[in-house]
């Protein structure tokens, strides 16, 4: 049977640092280049840049400071600018973009914090790496072109986090960007989409990884090809774990866990739209391109009943107490209902008689990095309970297969731990999963011994 164009493209995202510079840019190219199949390239800003945009988005004061910080964003599009000596139309597009970057920015130190005018400027960090990576590909004689994700990528208008609309993208794929992939080798710009006004909006930080999964899902495309600075999903974070080696296969469910429970390589929603389509998922690195990388597919040869550990840091626990026992019955819903409200997501949850305690990110994944427990959420949970915030935890995650029936894996943690103080366990709601609430500092110390006695034998 003949596959049609869309179920044979690879849709493949290049992160911060395979595009910070021009020799990084170019063996993005050369794997481009090396398979026909990769139609549509998703890229990230170059590395630093959406830090400083981050910065520059908070309405920096003093004047100098600002002025330092743009110039530091300007100087890396210009040197990569420089390198390529890009088509004229290029080098004006690029004045474009940073003069809109230096109005943005000035607009929101001297007038005021707005939401949509944070997001456009976040964006230009991404515009810029599209359009250099798509100028690339055509001085090597490919037939590449910049193309605006915001024409496919709808998201609702909570700037910072928006969320993706894939029913609506899946249509505007097939209307602006299928019929560009028979002659177009299509480069475009992760993080950013648009809302139903055509504001600019971000997904959260990492969001890259997202937008490549959604336009993988848009297209059914045969595979989804992550390229970074690692050789694939690693048994932990190689820089906290020096023993940590890289995993051959992994299933979505597995690979979804790490990425919830902080492995930065994958968007913690990454996978949800390569699952619902189906699309296998390939992280590869782009300086050594031909290591094995990792696969993450529906189903793996080995089934171990630890695969891998992930540490979030920057966790916050929130213990919340009932002013009125009376009131006792509808207690989580209204607690929930609050936390929803201020769109806070909450991942382990231990509950007593009279009290809850509930653990979250201290930031969340928003664009902007602010603190997630505010002045607002205290004011509104003060009627229902009484609330105590501890920061500076970790969420240690143990991720494999069966661990809630597998009888020693829970008492072995135990005893390689026991010397640490563990605030609260989470085990049994997923089968893939067990995790430990601990402190921060003891966050390094725990992943090594357990990498230790699990992964390392
Ligand atoms: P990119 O800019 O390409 O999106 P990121 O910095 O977001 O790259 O993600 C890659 C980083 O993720 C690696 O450098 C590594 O430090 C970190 N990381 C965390 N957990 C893991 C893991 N389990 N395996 C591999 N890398 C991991
Ligand atoms: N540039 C954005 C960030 O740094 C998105 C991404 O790189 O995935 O968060
Ligand atoms: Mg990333």
């Amino acid at each position: 049977m003949q596959r049609n164009l869309e179920s044979s493209v690879i849709v493949a995202k290049f992160g911060g640092t395979s595009v910070a510079d021009l020799p990084a840019l170019q063996r993005c190219a050369d794997i481009v280049q090396a398979n026909p199949a990769i139609r549509v390239v998703v890229v990230s800003a170059a590395a630093g840049v959406t830090n400083r945009l981050v910065a520059l988005s908070k309405g920096i004061a003093p004047e100098s400071e600002r002025m330092q910080v743009l110039t530091e964003i300007m100087d890396i599009q210009h040197s990569i600018s420089k390198a390529l000596s890009p088509s004229p139309d290029i080098n004006a597009q690029l004045r474009d973009y940073l003069s809109r970057m230096a109005e943005l920015s000035a607009y929101l130190s001297d007038v005021g914090i707005e939401a949509s005018k944070q997001d456009e400027l976040l964006a230009l960090g991404e515009r810029c790496s599209s359009m250099f990576l798509a100028e690339l590909l055509r001085q090597r004689g490919l037939t590449a072109r910049d193309f605006n994700a915001c024409q496919v990528i709808r998201t609702d208008s909570h700037f910072g986090s928006a969320e993706a609309r894939p029913t609506r993208i899946g249509m505007l794929a097939k209307e602006h960007l299928t019929p560009l992939l028979e002659n177009y080798c299509v480069v475009t710009q992760g993080f950013i989409g648009a809302d139903a006004a055509d504001r600019v909006t971000t997904l959260g930080r990492g969001g890259s990884d997202l937008s490549a999964a959604l336009f993988a899902e848009a297209l059914r495309a045969q595979a989804l090809q992550i390229w970074t600075d690692v050789d694939g999903i690693y048994t932990c974070d190689p820089r906290q774990v020096k023993s940590a080696r890289p995993i051959s296969e992994i299933t979505f469910a597995e690979a979804a866990e790490m990425a919830t429970f902080g492995a930065k390589i994958l968007h913690p929603a990454t996978l949800l739209p390569a699952q619902r389509a189906q699309v296998p998922v390939f992280i590869g690195c782009t300086r050594e391109p031909e290591k094995a990388g990792t696969w993450i597919k529906n189903t793996t040869k080995q089934r171990p009943v630890c695969r891998a550990l992930s540490v979030r840091r920057g966790q916050v626990l929130l213990t919340a107490r009932s002013l009125n026992m009376l009131h006792a019955r509808g207690f989580l819903a209204e607690l929930f209902a609050i936390l929803a409200r201020h769109r806070i997501s909450v991942d382990l949850i231990t509950t007593s008689e009279v009290s809850v305690a509930l653990t979250l990110d201290a930031t969340g994944s928003h664009s902007s990095g602010n603190k997630l427990i505010s002045q607002a959420l205290l004011d509104d949970l003060a009627p229902l309970c009484d609330v105590e915030v501890e920061e500076g935890l970790a969420l240690v995650a143990i991720i494999g297969h069966q661990l809630s029936n597998t009888p020693e894996v829970a008492s072995r943690v135990f005893q390689m731990i026991a010397k640490k103080n563990i605030r609260m366990i989470s085990q049994g709601a997923s089968p893939n999963n067990l995790c430990v609430l601990v402190r921060e500092d003891d966050a390094t110390d725990i992943l090594n011994t357990l990498h230790q006695g699990f992964l390392e034998n």
